[in-house]
């Protein structure tokens, strides 16, 4: 079976491992957290990186840092992975679900704009964008650059900007992504962009720890946040004294020595999913009822998975398409369930079933390929076979 994906694990990670195991550095104090750290700030081009214990702590660890919590809502994009309204509601805050670009599958600026329209007041007096039909104080909007393609974030600035929204964006699929910016000479790293990023090193993203995430943000006064409240929140003037609810967020030095490794590696990793990506438009292109990921010409994606999407012209549904491939030995996954279809929320979350057409319609068609860093030219040509096959 070809699997969906697998981690690149150098040289590297093995020898930094064994230098924690033989030194007895195994908890979250130790050398390699900072290195870590400071390695993966550089790489994403932003003064501070703090490391967590998986994407989904770095996501409330940055919204509670920001300061949201209950009364508050932050919106998000329908189509996201569940640890994404998940770290909303951690904080006390309500996420509010927006339908999704039909081209990049993320958020979509102008259903952001139609919600602040439609839905919001700003109060000047207490600069605060609020909810009509909750009296929520909407804080906060955090785009999801999915399966690493970036989002249209100079539209999303400029709406957070006008309605003092905190950006926090969720770059956990798309380490090395880059947005070409109307404001900035150099194309801009996902996750760099709003006033926090997160990103998760789970096994399957574009570099991992095994479990673990990050926090990347330019201010100080975030950073130093995020560093107490991952860390029990200390007071300064006793250890032992607490004054606020705090995390224990903390990464270890072994999983540290692993993402230290990763980064070193992460240009030739970007490079073989961009190659990946190549390989399969070329096999790809041209099959009848197969819409193919595209990257814009503003961003670069970094293919965290290669999404396609299952159209009615195809002639076969997209549950026919991923057991036909199963029995041919490729495995496959399909898209996110959208936000609003899951049980886990209540029904007074939702603005009404039919306000998400794009992410229901994208949420039946789509399912990712084969997408590991390990796959081979070779792998990739039968999967591109097998779907062939199936027309
Ligand atoms: C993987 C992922 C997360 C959560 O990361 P974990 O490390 O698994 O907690 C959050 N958001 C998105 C978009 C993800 O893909």
């Amino acid at each position: 079976m070809i699997p969906v994906n697998e981690p690149l694990l150098g040289a590297n990670a093995q020898k930094y491992v064994l230098d924690c195991l033989n030194t007895g550095w195994i908890s979250s104090a130790g050398s390699y957290i900072r290195r870590f750290e400071e390695a993966f700030a550089a790489f994403v081009g932003v003064k501070h990186a703090v490391t967590t214990t998986s994407g989904t702590t770095a996501l409330h660890l940055a919204l509670a840092a920001l300061g949201i919590g209950p009364g508050d809502e932050v919106i998000i994009p329908d189509l996201t992975m569940i640890a994404v309204p998940y770290a909303v509601l951690y904080t006390g805050a309500r996420p509010i679900f927006l339908d999704v670009d039909p081209e990049t599958f993320n958020i979509d600026p102008d259903r952001l704009r139609d919600f602040i329209r439609a839905w919001c007041r700003f109060d000047s007096g207490s600069k605060t964008l609020l909810h009509k039909r909750t009296g929520g104080a909407v804080r906060a909007v955090l785009p999801v650059h999915l399966y690493g393609h970036p989002c249209r974030m100079d539209e999303i600035l400029d709406l957070a900007r006008d309605n003092n929204l905190l950006v926090v964006e969720d770059a956990a699929e798309a380490h090395g992504a880059l947005y070409h910016s109307g404001r900035s000479p150099r194309p801009l790293p996902a996750g760099s962009i709003g006033d926090a990023g997160c990103f998760s090193f789970y096994a399957n993203k574009i570099i991992t720890t095994g479990e673990g995430g990050m926090v990347v943000t330019d201010s100080d006064a975030t950073a130093a946040r995020c560093r107490r409240l991952k860390d029990l929140a200390h007071s300064p003037e006793r250890r032992f004294l607490h004054t606020d609810l705090a995390y224990n967020y903390r990464m270890t030095n072994v999983q540290a020595a692993i993402g230290l490794a990763q980064v070193e590696e992460v240009d030739r990793f970007i490079a073989l999913k961009r190659r990946m990506a190549e390989a399969y438009h070329q096999g790809l292109s041209g099959v009848d009822g197969l819409t193919l990921p595209l990257e814009k010409p503003w961003g670069r994606s970094v293919y965290w998975m290669y999404a396609v999407l299952v159209e009615e012209s195809f002639g076969l549904s997209r549950e026919n398409v991923t057991a036909r491939l199963k029995e041919n030995g490729v495995d496959t996954r399909t898209f996110f369930v959208p936000v609003h279809e899951q049980p886990v929320f209540r029904k007074d979350f939702l603005p009404g079933e039919d306000a998400f057409p794009v992410s229901v319609a994208l949420s039946k068609k789509g399912f990712y390929l084969p997408s590991g860093l390990a796959l081979t030219e070779e792998q990739i040509s039968r999967v591109c076979q097998a779907v062939k096959s199936l027309r």
